[in-house]
């Protein structure tokens, strides 16, 4: 099995996308394997009169994140891999040993050389976020030096918060994505039902929509 330039750790279907779509879409256009992991099905999501019921909703979901990771490509690379697990939505924190080990199984499986997941304040607060965070730093802390993979969350940079968490991790990588807007915008697209939401990330963090921002892990100092 080809080995994974990068693999994302992410809890909920849409999670992947705003935030790493374009540096997926940069990775597989150079013809390298890449990966997501999504931990939930998103039930417990906004269903915007979509749907009616958790059950509906988490159908929806997925028929939404097969269609976004067709438009990135993740589905169509002969060598990357989706991988869909059902933990519920808002309570991935109670599964934390089932969780660990998925993710230990992941990274041994497919070897990626970067993961990428969330920070340690989940970027928003969410207790899922900081829940798969914690999951994977602890994994990560685990394997020896000389095989853990590079380790990168999600960052947002400072200057566009109101009120940052003291645990707020300034960007220390820029990814200029604007050669694949149009195909990022259109996956991003693909999450019909969380429009509400990336309504609120769109005019929050515009600048993210071209250039995602990145921390890199520094091992011995993170
Ligand atoms: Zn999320």
């Amino acid at each position: 099995m080809a080995r994974l330039t990068l693999l994302v750790i992410v809890p909920h279907p849409d999670d992947e996308t705003f935030g790493s779509g374009g540096t997926l879409l940069s990775l597989l256009a150079r013809g390298d394997a890449c990966g997501v992991l999504t931990l939930t099905q998103g039930e417990a999501g906004k269903t915007l009169g979509l749907c009616d019921t958790k059950a509906d909703l988490s159908v929806l979901r997925q028929e939404e994140l097969r269609a976004c990771l067709d438009v990135l490509g993740v589905l169509t690379h002969p060598d990357s891999v989706h991988e869909q697990h059902h933990y519920p939505d808002g309570a991935v924190a109670a599964h934390r040993a089932e969780v660990t080990q998925v993710i230990q199984d992941a990274l041994n499986r497919h070897r990626p050389e970067i993961i990428l997941t969330f920070p340690p304040d989940g970027l928003n607060g969410h207790p899922d976020h900081v829940a798969t965070h914690q999951v994977v730093k602890s994994v990560w802390d685990e394997l020896p030096v000389e095989s853990r993979p590079t380790l990168w969350y999600y960052a947002l940079n400072r200057e566009w918060l109101d009120d940052p968490s003291p645990l707020h991790l300034q960007p220390n990588r820029v990814h200029d994505v604007s050669a694949f807007i149009t195909q990022k915008l259109r996956a991003m697209g693909c999450h019909r039902s969380q429009g509400l939401t990336l309504a609120n990330t769109l005019r929050r963090f515009p600048e993210r929509v071209t250039h995602e921002p990145f921390y890199e892990v520094v091992a011995g100092r993170d």
